[in-house]
């Protein structure tokens, strides 16, 4: 592990909790920053209105208002749900240069963002993998 900013998030889970919360999957990209394949997730086509949360803490993330059909294989959305809702951070894994989006409360790896999102709607498109989620219809 190299170093990175240690941030405290409100919500802590031990490991057993998260491994009896979580499915594999979920727990592979939630835990330990994986990617869902793309075009195959739960939400990617979900059209749905209601909120898109944290699968680990229920933290409300998205709204369905901000999802758009980016094409690029994952729910894409134009902005989060408040400022505080995640958290952003510089990732260089992969030979990239990315940043990672996490959720605010308890900091699981929830996506990336990428400066190609729609212009006329801020020009950000949030990529976040379905199994990060949960989906409260509205
Ligand atoms: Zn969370």
């Amino acid at each position: 592990m190299k170093d990175q900013e240690k941030k405290t998030y409100s919500k802590q889970f031990s490991e057993e909790e998260l491994k009896a919360k979580l499915d594999s999957e979920s727990y592979h990209v939630l835990r330990e920053k994986g990617t869902e394949r793309p075009f195959t997730g739960q939400y990617y086509l979900n059209k749905d209105t209601g909120i898109y949360e944290c699968k680990v803490c229920g933290n409300g993330i998205f709204h369905s208002s901000k999802k758009y059909d980016s094409g690029c294989g994952w729910p894409s959305f134009t902005e989060p749900l408040s400022k505080d809702a995640i958290d952003v951070k510089m990732d260089y894994s992969h030979f990239m240069i990315r940043e990672e989006i996490l959720c605010g409360q308890c900091g699981s790896h929830l996506g990336h963002r990428f400066p190609d999102g729609p212009k006329d709607q801020g020009g950000i498109r949030y990529c976040i993998n379905s199994v990060s989620m949960d989906f409260k219809k509205a």
